[in-house]
């Protein structure tokens, strides 16, 4: 089944995203990604055949929209690699993001290791 997962990396953490994406590229093709516009750069550079539809950057509102779209049930999972060492204008709608996905009890991965965990738990199919 294919199912909508959320994208997200903030800039330090955006190597990070290309690298786990390149790795898990085939079983992603089979799914729908929403990410943040610059995220979905990353993403879309990394595997140029996955389809990646965007949102605003996350500054500009995206985190808030991918929130939204968590609320109105449109995402099967998050995966948002956050960077834990840089003061962020936006932390509040981090915050709100992160929130959202407890509220609605959306799989969430803050971390390459536990997405890769995710995937080999059949997260995106075998
Ligand atoms: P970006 O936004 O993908 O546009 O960089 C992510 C974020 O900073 O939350």
């Amino acid at each position: 089944m294919a199912l909508t997962l959320a994208l997200v990396a903030h800039d330090q953490k955006k190597p990070d995203m290309a690298e786990w994406v390149a790795r898990h590229h085939q079983e992603l093709r089979r799914h729908r990604i929403v990410s943040t516009a610059t995220t979905g750069r990353v993403v879309g550079e990394a595997c140029p055949d996955v389809p990646v539809q965007t949102v605003k950057s996350g500054p500009w509102g995206g985190d808030q929209q991918i929130g939204a779209l968590i609320a109105e049930g449109k995402i099967d999972a998050l995966i948002f690699f956050p960077d834990p060492l840089t003061p962020m204008p936006h932390d509040v709608d981090v915050k709100a993001l992160l929130r959202l996905a407890l509220v609605y009890d959306v799989p969430c991965a803050f971390n390459p290791a536990t997405a890769d965990l995710l995937v080999k738990a059949g997260l995106l199919g075998k």
